[in-house]
């Protein structure tokens, strides 16, 4: 589709949303063209970094009115061709359409484009974004609330009504998420659209069962279609985030802890399957690329919609259009991306490589993690302590977490700090020494005291009763000036 907005008076076009001819003031109406042909065609036969697969073709295409867009393909056409995309065969499949201006025709077109998507007027909805930490929209943590607004007026077309419509989520354990629904304007726009918000950790839940595992989900998803709208994002510990991830805090804080305890590659296909009724619409119109998921990651300037009834199938297209490698023991694993079908535009026309996330960085230039696969509570931990030491140097640290550890991993490795519980029972297993373990339990203002001595000295720092007594002070302090 090529989309245009035209004065209705004096006929000026422009390429972007307009509210009023700056000419005449007269009204602006979008114009769609859907009749479309090729009228040009350049091969290229160049690789550049943002096309580094060759030959393609740039065709340029005009529509009934002569509007004119340039397009990517891999395929070869003709002069006077039609150009029509083709719908999904497979119910399995990932629509990916490009959006730059137009987010709501982007998510129209998407799901146009799949088989066997419905949504009905008298449908109750659960939206599910992923909204993680306190964080603005241009940092790309959390879904972007113009896709939100969107992804709602979409909806309202459809004849849903408002008060059927819920957006629920929870934020990492042990944050807020009715901070982070505020910071990244995702909220407001619940408001503006008269949509509740709910906060999944209050519950309730209901017991689950599939394939041995027990999870407790939120109840309301049990009820009503959840559309699953995560943004897509790099992540050190997954490679990505994306629709399986975000699918994740649909259960307790209990549930999720024993998911990663159990290997999170093994139990969120379980929970996949446990949630009866969902459909993603995934936010890559920024999307995240380096050090994510949360805010070490910078904006990949993606303008992208993806789309499909197939979590999984949809993780591993955005794999596939980013160029990011699949890990091992990653949640997606199981699948060939070769018997994916792709509809909306050509894999191989996509491609571009964005940053992948490094498994060891921190905020902390001189705090390296070696992760086995921790919990959000565990991640969220190791995010806050390593970002409030930043600015103080000293020597290398490895901090140590999750309960998928093994002994290879931590081989040659000095002054291993152990956080959490989890890696702290399964380091007992194991022969090689830490030079300190941080509990879960522990005051944060006691982990950073304990993190600080480490940097700064050598050998075994233990917490003393003076720095208690001062951690306590500090503690005290900060709440007299609260
Ligand atoms: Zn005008």
């Amino acid at each position: 589709m090529i989309i245009r907005w035209v004065c209705e008076k004096c006929s000026k076009k422009w390429i972007y949303p307009v509210e009023k001819c700056v000419y005449c003031k007269g009204s602006i109406t979008k114009q769609k063209g859907a009749k479309i042909k090729v009228v040009g065609i350049t091969k290229v036969t160049i690789p550049s970094p943002m096309h580094p697969i060759i030959p393609y073709n740039i065709l340029l295409l005009q529509d009934e009115f002569g509007n004119r867009v340039p397009r990517k393909t891999m395929k070869e056409y003709k002069i006077g061709d039609e150009f029509v995309l083709q719908k999904a065969k497979t119910k399995d499949a990932v629509a990916v359409v490009r959006t730059k201006y137009d987010i709501y025709e982007a998510i129209k077109e998407a799901t146009g484009l799949l088989n066997g998507v419905e949504l009905n007027a008298d449908d109750k909805i659960l939206i599910k974004p992923s909204i993680i930490a306190a964080a603005y929209p241009y940092q790309a943590v959390n879904t972007n609330p113009d896709f939100l607004n969107a992804l709602l007026a979409v909806l309202f077309e459809l004849g849903i009504k408002k008060e059927n419509v819920i957006v629920a989520e929870q934020a990492l354990i042990g944050s807020d998420v009715a901070d982070a629904a505020s910071k990244s304007g995702i909220l407001e726009v619940c408001k503006k659209n008269g949509v509740e918000f709910a906060d999944i950790s209050k519950g309730p839940f209901e017991e689950v069962e599939s394939d041995g595992f027990k999870f407790r989900i939120f109840k309301e998803v049990m009820n009503r279609k959840v559309i699953n709208a995560p943004i897509m994002k790099t992540n050190f510990q997954l490679g990505i985030s994306g629709a399986l991830e975000n699918l994740s805090r649909l259960a307790d804080e209990k549930t999720q802890r024993g998911m990663y305890f159990d290997g999170i590659e093994k139990t969120l296909p379980k929970l996949a399957k446990a949630v009866p009724d969902v459909f993603t619409i995934a936010d890559a119109t920024n999307g995240m690329q380096g050090q994510g998921p949360l805010a070490l990651g910078e904006p990949a300037f993606l303008n992208l919609v993806l789309a499909s009834s197939n979590a999984a199938a949809l993780d591993s297209v955005f794999c596939g259009i980013t160029m990011l490698e699949i890990p091992s023991g990653s949640l997606i694993k199981g699948i060939d991306i070769k018997n994916v079908e792709v509809v909306g535009n050509e894999l191989d026309a996509l491609k571009y490589p964005i940053k992948a996330a490094n498994p060891h960085d921190t905020a902390h230039p001189d705090i390296k993690v070696i992760d086995g696969k921790a919990c959000p509570a565990c991640l969220n931990m190791m995010y806050g302590l390593t970002s409030k030491l930043v600015g103080l140097r000293g020597n290398e640290i490895n901090l140590v977490m999750g309960p998928m550890l093994t002994e290879d991993m931590l081989k040659g490795k000095e002054r291993i700090v152990v956080l959490g519980d989890c890696a702290i029972k399964k380091m007992d297993e194991f022969s090689i020494k830490s030079a300190a373990k941080i509990s879960e339990g522990i005051d944060e203002v006691e982990q950073l005291v304990l993190l600080k001595k480490l940097l700064t000295t050598e050998g075994q720092p233990k917490i003393t009763p003076v720095d208690k007594v001062k951690s306590k002070m500090k503690n005290l302090l900060s709440k007299v000036m609260k």
